[in-house]
């Protein structure tokens, strides 16, 4: 396994809301990015994110160097070989076994043999993921929580074959990111999707089912229960598409009482999938 302390390029694929965050992140804590998206124009909005995040923080005085400074040490592409020379890597490409599984074949393929490959999956098995390459003991979770560059917390997650060093390599990375974190067994959900997805759920199908109004249903949980997003806007927030996947997959492993709304569902059809596309329960600009 190669040492944190020889950490210098870390590879990100997927430049969208946590592939971006993520790139963010490493290059704020000196790590060299390379971030990795299928099309020029997704890596374009990835730096677009990051460059409005960098600013907002630099106006709140809350970075140690230039936001320029920080944007430079990130590379965008389109090519996954550019992810070669990457000493770890974190994948956040859609919440899809099929997609992931391609990935790490490929990343497998590319990087050498002793680099960790992480993955930010919500609820996707990482022993499952990891199956497919010939390193499963260097294949870890390392969930990260939108948006990241705001968010403390980091769930590592521990699968079938991950070595134990690997765990702490991953707990390492994460706290020299500036993040806290917790770990979780690879269980459908982990700590915190498993607990928070039926929450999501059970508030869009009240809210389909008439309890209240949707600026109700949020308000009621936000003043009521003290969190800081009501289930509607939370949903917007992390993307309805992430939402389904992530509530199909409970569903599918733990059963009813994970079924994902049936509006929740017209939504993604639809293709309102939230703060991402400008619509999804609410509209943003
Ligand atoms: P997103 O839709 O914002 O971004 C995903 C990006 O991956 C897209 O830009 C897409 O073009 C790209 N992509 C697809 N296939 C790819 C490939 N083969 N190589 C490179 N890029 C590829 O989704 P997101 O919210 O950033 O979620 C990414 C991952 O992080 C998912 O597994 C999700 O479950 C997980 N996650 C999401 C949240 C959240 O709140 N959104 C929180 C924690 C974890």
């Amino acid at each position: 396994m190669r040492e944190l302390s020889t950490v210098d390029t870390v590879g990100v694929v997927g430049a969208g809301t946590m592939g971006n965050g993520i790139a963010q992140v490493a290059a704020a804590a000196g790590y060299d990015v390379v971030m990795r998206d299928i099309e020029q124009e997704f890596v374009e909005n990835g730096f677009d994110a990051i460059e409005s995040s960098l600013s907002r923080l630099d106006a709140k005085g809350e970075l140690d160097e230039a936001p320029s400074t920080i944007r430079d040490r990130i590379a965008g592409t389109t090519d996954l070989a550019d992810l070669t020379d990457a000493d770890l890597v974190v994948e956040a490409a859609l919440e899809d076994m099929e997609i992931k599984q391609d990935v790490f074949g490929e990343l497998e393929r590319i990087t050498d043999d002793d680099v960790v490959l992480a993955t930010n999956t919500s609820t996707l098995s990482i022993t499952t993921i990891a199956s497919v390459t010939d390193r499963e003991e260097l294949v870890v979770g390392l969930h990260f929580m939108n948006p990241v560059p705001v968010m403390r917390g980091v769930e590592v997650v521990i699968g079938e074959k991950t070595d134990p060093a690997v765990g702490e390599l991953a707990h390492a990375f994460a706290e020299d990111l500036g993040k806290e974190t917790w770990e979780s067994d690879d269980k459908p959900g982990f700590v915190t999707n498993r607990v928070l997805m039926p929450w999501i759920n059970e508030g869009i199908r009240a809210y389909d089912e008439g309890v209240a109004t949707k600026e109700d249903m949020d308000k009621g949980m936000k003043l009521g229960t003290n969190v800081p997003m009501g289930p509607l806007e939370l949903a917007d927030h992390i993307g309805l598409d992430i939402c389904l996947d992530a509530s199909r997959t409970l569903h599918e492993e733990l059963g009813d009482r994970y079924k994902p709304a049936y509006l929740l569902k017209r939504k993604v059809d639809a293709g309102d999938l939230g703060k991402k596309t400008g619509k999804g329960f609410y509209e943003y600009d």
